[in-house]
């Protein structure tokens, strides 16, 4: 896993895949994240009156929702998950191009989006990766719970700490080895 210097590496969701999209918070546009993250796929349903009452539902309740109709057969909500597979497909590209993965697990709350999310994102990976690099790749949905992010970051936090094990008691030793703080000025 690659961190960067600032640890910033690796934020898929904030490559570029339409320099004329839509504007991003992180001051880029066309971010990935905008197009197929759980806040833009509820937009998206709202937008459309895909899911009864979606604008009074979380996120992933919204999300969940569409998934559902989908499975059950309305063509509309496929026509969506199929666009938001296509999407997560174009992030794949991304990720095979940049690191060559063997192993790409989808994740979060698209990951819920079945059989019918996956092919359509395969399909990406099939036209636009040459076949070499392509076929060795595997493309697989999570089975974890939505918030598996969470997990995986406490995960790196703690074998961070069990390569580095000084990284507790540096820190003991910084707080011992540090100037007291300066007297604070005269209060009137
Ligand atoms: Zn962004």
């Amino acid at each position: 896993m690659t961190g960067g210097e600032q640890g910033t590496a690796t934020e898929v969701g904030h490559v570029s895949i339409d320099i004329n999209g839509r504007p991003c918070e992180c001051g880029n546009v066309g971010c990935l994240e905008q197009y197929c993250s759980a806040v833009a796929i509820h937009q998206e349903i709202v937008e459309r009156g895909l899911v009864h009452g979606a604008e009074s539902m979380s996120h992933q309740q919204a999300c969940q929702a569409l998934f559902a109709a989908a499975e059950n057969g309305d063509a509309n909500a496929q026509e969506l998950v199929q666009r938001i597979g296509r999407y997560v497909g174009y992030g794949c590209v991304t990720i095979i191009n940049a690191f060559n993965s063997r192993r790409i697990v989808i994740g979060d709350i698209v990951s819920h989006g079945g059989r019918i999310l996956l092919d359509a994102a395969c399909d990406v990976v099939e036209r636009r990766v040459i076949p070499e690099v392509k076929d060795e790749t595997t493309i697989v949905l999570s089975d974890m719970s939505p918030d598996a992010t969470v997990t995986g970051a406490a995960a790196v936090a703690i074998e961070q700490l069990l390569s580095h094990p000084t990284l507790l008691t540096s820190r003991g030793e910084s707080d011992e080895s540090r100037e007291p703080d300066e007297p604070s000025s005269t209060v009137p």
